[in-house]
């Protein structure tokens, strides 16, 4: 006999069929009824053991933790909260789970200590649902592309270009550490090296995925990106996966209607199908937020916030309005900023960005057009503009309440020699990238993509804090473990 699934059990109808459970003991009441979970639902199906017909020092081993099967009638349930339930005929041990040693117990614990099991949290309520949602979300975004015919481009996770500017790289080399192979010069002798050259992980697929946009029209990367910047954030890890959409003779306006439909649809895809798991992140949610204070609790419950999202157009403004609107706040006014907004030019902090999805539009919100000074080399450079102090390119930054950034963009630089220029002033190799620059030489096209931070939109749709709840084992500074 093969196992059901306690998803499709709890949708069954009890007729009393013999049916096979294995799972995870949730609990064991009255020597008698057990909550098996085993991870494909957020729901637990109760099985009521004869406590009569079972040998006792079986039933000792019925702990929490423990993996079991149970053979028996799936019957209509007596008790209340559930429709069936299984009238245990056989109960079998698969692993015992002494609850002396076990870190996890049948109690609230915190999300800190959670931590430092990462390899066990898995089991906790909370980040069944966190994992679930998490994969909901990721099949969801390749839905959303192959259903518009874009091409999953898989980009290197090894690249040994260094010029793309977003971020503080993580070596990769098999020479030793120890004794580094030195050039008569004294340099590091890469010739000696795998690759016969300096290489890194990649913080981005983006120049990669150009060159396929360049002849596939529409694609994506869905991969591991790496940063080894020394940011100890709610909100960076130094290892996250990134969702890259590259599309050909698209433009800015495009682009940002690419990001909002595909946000939206992923949000929605959650919302209908991990109904129960969401119901399960936004009560937890709700606990969390009793600890603050009534003005820094959300004002809209978790589901109602994504519904929020879906309904509501994105509210698009440009850099230079979205400065004027912050050198006026109150907040600027009274001295709040910890960063002053004093002028046109200087990059936004996260508290700006804030203060403009939560409090002055009270709904996500898209800047684009950023001074060309703060934005890397490949933006597109706008045409001077009355109103405007300085050169513009065209940059898309997509905001989230209690988030932030969650999506960085842009149309392209098509144009050679205004992209070789770039390049020169901001001392950036075109030898290096002559096969990035060769796609301007042929056949180049106006062209547009962002940069979705995966962590960071199952931050927002599961409600969690730290970005370091939503990855099985995050990487940040300090920490690789696991
Ligand atoms: P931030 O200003 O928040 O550091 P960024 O400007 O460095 O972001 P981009 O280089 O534009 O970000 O990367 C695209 C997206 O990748 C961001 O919008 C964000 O969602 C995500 N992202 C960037 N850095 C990290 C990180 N260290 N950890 C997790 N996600 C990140
Ligand atoms: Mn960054």
């Amino acid at each position: 006999m093969s196992r059901t699934k306690i998803a499709e059990l709890l949708r069954t109808e009890p007729t009393g069929t013999e049916v096979l459970v294995k799972g995870w003991v949730k609990a064991f009441r009255n020597n008698q009824f057990i909550a098996l979970n085993d991870g494909s639902c957020a729901a637990n199906i109760q099985v009521v053991v004869d406590h009569e017909n079972t040998d006792p020092a079986l039933l000792d081993r019925i702990k929490f933790g423990a993996a079991i099967g149970a053979r028996g009638a799936l019957i209509e349930s007596q008790g209340k909260g559930q429709k069936v339930e299984i009238k245990a005929s056989e109960i079998i041990i698969y692993g015992d789970c002494n609850p002396e040693e076990y870190p996890l117990q049948p109690k609230k614990q915190t999300l800190e200590y959670l931590r430092e099991i990462a390899h066990l949290r898995f089991r906790t309520n909370t980040f069944g649902a966190v994992f679930r949602v998490r994969h909901a979300l990721a099949y969801a975004i390749h839905k959303f592309f192959n259903d518009r015919g874009f091409y999953y481009l898989h980009t290197p996770v090894i690249t040994a270009s260094d010029a793309e500017g977003a971020g503080e790289m993580f070596r990769v080399t098999t020479l030793d550490l120890d004794k580094l192979p030195r050039t008569e010069g004294g340099e590091i002798d890469f010739d000696q090296d795998f690759f016969r050259r300096p290489t890194n992980l990649t913080v981005s697929g983006q120049l990669e995925a150009e060159l396929g946009a360049m002849a596939l029209g529409e694609v994506y990367t869905f991969g591991p990106t790496f940063r080894a910047e020394n940011s100890n954030t709610t909100r960076h890890l130094a290892e996250f996966w990134m969702i890259e959409p590259e599309v050909a003779f698209n433009d800015l306006v495009d682009n940002m209607d690419l990001a909002e439909d595909m946000l939206r649809y992923v949000i929605g895809y959650a919302l209908e199908h991990c109904a129960d798991d969401l119901k399960i992140l936004e009560e937890r949610l709700v606990e969390e937020e009793k600890s603050k204070p009534q003005d820094q609790r959300s004002e809209m419950a978790l589901t109602d916030k994504l519904r929020f999202v879906i309904d509501n157009r994105f509210e698009r403004l440009t850099y230079t309005e979205a400065i004027d609107i912050l050198k006026n706040s109150n907040p600027n006014k009274k001295g709040k900023f910890q960063f002053p907004v004093e002028g046109w030019g200087t990059d936004l902090q996260s508290e700006h960005e804030r203060y403009l999805v939560e409090k002055h539009f009270k709904k996500p919100v898209i800047l684009t057009n950023y001074p060309a000074a703060i934005k890397a080399f490949y933006m597109r450079q706008d045409e001077p503009k009355e109103g405007v102090p300085g050169p513009t390119v065209s940059a898309m930054d997509i905001l989230f309440p209690g988030i932030g950034e969650i999506v960085g963009g842009s149309q392209r630089e098509e144009r050679l020699e205004r992209l070789v220029q770039r390049m020169r002033d901001m001392h950036i190799p075109e030898a290096e990238l002559y096969w990035y620059l060769d796609t301007r030489r042929f056949g180049s096209c106006p062209h547009a993509g962002f940069g979705l931070g995966f962590e960071r939109l199952v931050l927002f749709v599961t409600g969690m804090t730290n970005i370091r709840d939503v990855i099985a084992f995050p990487r940040y500074p300090g920490n690789a473990e696991f």
